[in-house]
């Protein structure tokens, strides 16, 4: 440890030497300022930058121009550092840890691991600086996707492809949720939605026919959004994914209405499914009502209403659902909940025809998401998110867990 850190006082010594701008040549001195007019050189000015091993400083010309009075510094544009005092591959490491654990866990990690001393602030800030502008590069990308001006994805055919979708609440602020109302009634809400979906392949199935993902196929998109918003970013994905080039396309969710709308809008040529493990939840609350605090009823009735639900046999669950006679009313209510919510669902639980296609029926991989890509960093004990920082961390997490994080460093450069 002890040569790190002199190895890294050399190198930042001999960076800073590096840094070192000459004064501009006489032809030099003076550059276009957005306003249309010139800005003319007027000096070297210093300021201290963290780079990868330690602080340096740089010393860069600095214009300014007599017209709008606003000042440049050509040099940290193109060392990427314009407007911060942190280096890009200190602001890849910041990114990284700040979107890997919280933001004091990441100031720890920066010390034991790089030898950088850095505040909590700035993991914090630099975190979702870098997570907001891969969500703008998307934003843009999302603009082109919906205008249709997206270049064609080349590439093999995709045998089946599936675009599942999922909420879970994460706890805001109070500015969040001011007017809105929450889950109990009466009661304020304190959480917002993010809405989190999934894209991923399958080209076989085992010797007993149960369909096999594709390994390393599964890329994650999230945000606090609507569901219009996030249908085009979910859009956007599949087709990178290979969406125009797929030979069986499955659409998977809960039973949530905005899912299913949104898949008729933006992927009206796919299979729908319901999820079963989402189906069979809505059985366990059903009889969570119907025998409260009785285990043994409970566990036979969701067992013989699971065989029904699996072989596809939907219509005779609703009746057997509507036949159930109760004096209280919460009870008839919650009958009639779900016995809705099996009706409007049929065609999308007919699971035995799905089977038979060696489909996947449930997944858990969204599941499986929501606590990954979202609870595990933005659900811990005592955290309250600003929407834009929690959307900004989650654009950083996606981009991490789809391997894109070295390609938009990559995009940055150019
Ligand atoms: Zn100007």
């Amino acid at each position: 440890m002890a040569i790190r850190s002199a190895l890294h006082h050399a190198g930042a010594t001999a960076l800073s030497e590096l840094l070192q701008f000459p004064v501009p040549a006489a032809d030099e001195r003076s550059i276009p300022c957005p306003c249309g007019h010139q800005a003319g050189y007027q000096e070297l000015r210093a300021k201290p930058v963290l780079t990868a091993v330690g602080g340096s400083t740089v010393s860069r010309p600095y214009y300014l121009c007599a017209h709008c009075h606003r000042g440049q510094f050509p040099a940290d544009v193109e060392l990427d550092i314009d407007h911060t005092e942190f280096s890009p591959g200190v602001r890849r490491m910041l990114a990284t840890v700040g979107q890997d654990a919280p933001f004091d866990h990441g100031r720890q990690q920066m010390k034991l691991l790089a030898d950088l001393e850095v505040t909590t602030k700035a993991v914090e800030r630099t975190a979702e600086a870098i997570g907001a502008d891969i969500a703008a590069r998307q934003h843009n990308e999302i603009q082109r996707a919906m205008q249709l001006d997206l270049p064609m994805m080349v590439g093999e055919p995709v045998p089946i492809l599936y675009v599942l979708m999922d909420g879970t609440g994460i706890p805001v602020v109070k500015k969040e949720t001011e007017g809105r109302i929450g889950k109990k009634e009466g009661e304020p809400a304190h959480t917002r939605e993010a809405k989190l979906g999934c894209v991923f392949t399958q080209t076989t199935w085992d010797g007993e026919g149960y369909p096999l993902r594709d390994p390393d196929s599964t890329t994650y998109v999230g945000a606090i959004e609507t569901a219009e918003a996030f249908g085009k970013r979910l859009y956007l994905e599949a087709w990178k994914r290979g969406w125009s080039r797929t030979q069986k396309k499955v659409v998977m969710g809960d039973g949530s209405e905005w899912i299913w709308n949104q898949a008729a809008l933006h992927f009206p040529t796919a299979t729908q499914i319901v999820d079963l493990y989402h189906a069979s939840g809505h059985l366990w609350e059903l009889v969570r009502k119907l025998h409260p605090n009785d285990a043994a009823s409970q566990n036979r009735w969701v067992m013989i209403h699971q065989d029904r639900l699996e072989a596809g046999k939907i219509e005779e669950l609703v009746s057997g659902f509507r036949s159930i006679e109760t004096s209280n009313t919460e009870v008839a209510e919650k009958i009639r909940i779900e016995a809705d919510y099996f009706e409007k669902n049929a065609a999308r639980m007919r699971y035995p025809e799905f089977r038979r296609q060696h489909l996947f029926v449930g997944t858990g991989v969204i599941e499986a998401g929501c606590k990954t890509v979202i609870g595990s960093r933005c659900k811990q004990s005592g955290m309250f998110w600003t929407v834009c920082g929690a959307n900004a961390i989650l654009a950083l997490r996606c981009c991490q867990f789809n391997g894109e994080f070295e390609d938009y460093w990559e995009a940055r450069r150019a």
